[in-house]
């Protein structure tokens, strides 16, 4: 346990890890005393108050549509699964949602999808745009998928602040083992350079505990976002869905979870880190002791209750039956539990101002 202690406080130090460091840290999980996992949470909780407080955004997801022209063998919206309800929110249903959002006091609107090219380039700017005219103090966030240049172009000029997209994994055999041929992680990361090059903040990351994910891939996954910096990084466990090629594979573990976040609030403390729905899917508490691993960011649903049931990327997933205005007080008193403080603000990266000015 010392070597493992003294990795992270090199890290710590703001040392670059060698490669032979974080494949120790990510095998070390498996065998670190509930001591030293102890420390590294508090070591965590340390380094996210440093940069954000108690502070605790909250970004309102709106969930528009459910086509998706892939078929990532893990989730639940891969084209092949025909059992789906397929639902598209109209451009007034998406607006109506945001305007709920931003009277829940919501000042980040994240808009994700299936990859569904029945909305255009222009049907995607004349959203955000809509969001944008009537909530200028928002901001948006895109989620929806690989696009060309151009098109992440046309959507940061109608206004949209951030992208989230998973690398999903840095280690092209995995990748294989992930997707079909049609999709290649090579395309992924070029999607993220071009967004930060574009201006976005941009959202990295990967599923934890998913099949044929190795030591080996999490040491990839942590040594790409080194590289990457990006302003985001979103993780959860992978959870099996029952109608994909992956559906009787052991789900992710809250233990690993929790193992990773704190590792990567301990390498940036200033990246914002949700404590994702897939984490409170597989343990009631999970998304508290996210945070309490580092976590600073939450995504309560935004989305029509009529659809939510129909939004399922995994099993069991919670809180498809409430009205925004539940999940969102419940976020309030959850965060309130464990010491922190669900705030009203667009809750941008520590240093994304700085970074623009240079
Ligand atoms: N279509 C977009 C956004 C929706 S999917 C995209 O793929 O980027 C959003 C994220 O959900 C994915 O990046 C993936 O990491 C996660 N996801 C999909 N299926 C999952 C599963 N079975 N368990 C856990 N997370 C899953
Ligand atoms: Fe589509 Fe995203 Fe699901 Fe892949 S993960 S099938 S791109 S919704």
């Amino acid at each position: 346990m010392e070597k493992l202690k003294s990795i992270i406080l090199k890290i710590k130090n703001g040392e670059r890890p060698e490669r032979e460091e974080l494949l120790y840290i990510v095998s070390a999980r498996r065998t670190v005393t509930k001591e030293v996992r102890e420390w590294m949470y508090s070591l965590a909780r340390e380094r996210a108050v440093g940069v954000y407080g108690h502070d605790i955004y909250l970004r309102g997801l709106i969930e528009f549509t459910n086509y998706c022209r892939n078929n990532c063998y893990y989730c639940g919206l891969r084209r092949d699964n025909r059992t789906v309800n397929r639902y598209r929110l109209t451009r007034e249903q998406i607006l109506d949602c945001a305007d709920k959002g931003y009277e829940l006091n919501f000042r980040t609107i994240v808009l994700q999808g299936g990859e569904d090219p029945a909305y255009s380039d222009d049907d995607i700017c004349s959203i955000v745009r809509g969001i944008k005219e009537r909530h200028p103090d928002c901001a948006v966030t895109l989620s929806i998928g690989e696009k060309s240049r151009e098109s992440y172009q046309k959507y940061f000029d109608a206004g949209a602040d951030r992208y989230l997209l998973r690398h999903e994994t840095a280690n092209a055999a995995h990748y294989r083992r992930l997707h079909p041929s049609e999709l290649s992680m090579e395309n992924r990361m070029r999607c993220l350079l071009d967004l930060r090059d574009i201006g976005f903040q941009i959202g990295a990351g990967f599923m934890v505990g998913s099949p044929g994910q190795t030591d080996e891939c999490y040491a990839d996954d942590l040594a790409y976002l080194l590289e990457l910096q990006p302003h985001m990084i979103g993780i959860g466990p992978f959870i099996p869905h029952h109608e994909t090629p992956f559906r009787d594979e052991a789900a992710g573990t809250l233990e690993d979870t929790l193992y990773f976040l704190a590792v990567l609030r301990i390498m940036f403390p200033e990246v914002l880190l949700p404590a994702t729905t897939a984490l409170g899917t597989i343990h009631p508490r999970g998304r508290e002791m996210g945070v309490l691993a580092g976590a600073n960011v939450i995504m309560p649903n935004l989305s029509p209750t009529s659809v939510r049931k129909d939004y399922l990327l995994y099993d069991g997933k919670i809180c498809t039956g409430d009205e925004a205005a539940e999940c969102r007080y419940c976020m309030e008193r959850r965060m309130e539990s464990i010491g922190y403080k669900v705030v009203t603000s667009r809750g941008d990266h520590a240093g994304f101002e700085a970074e623009r000015r240079v």
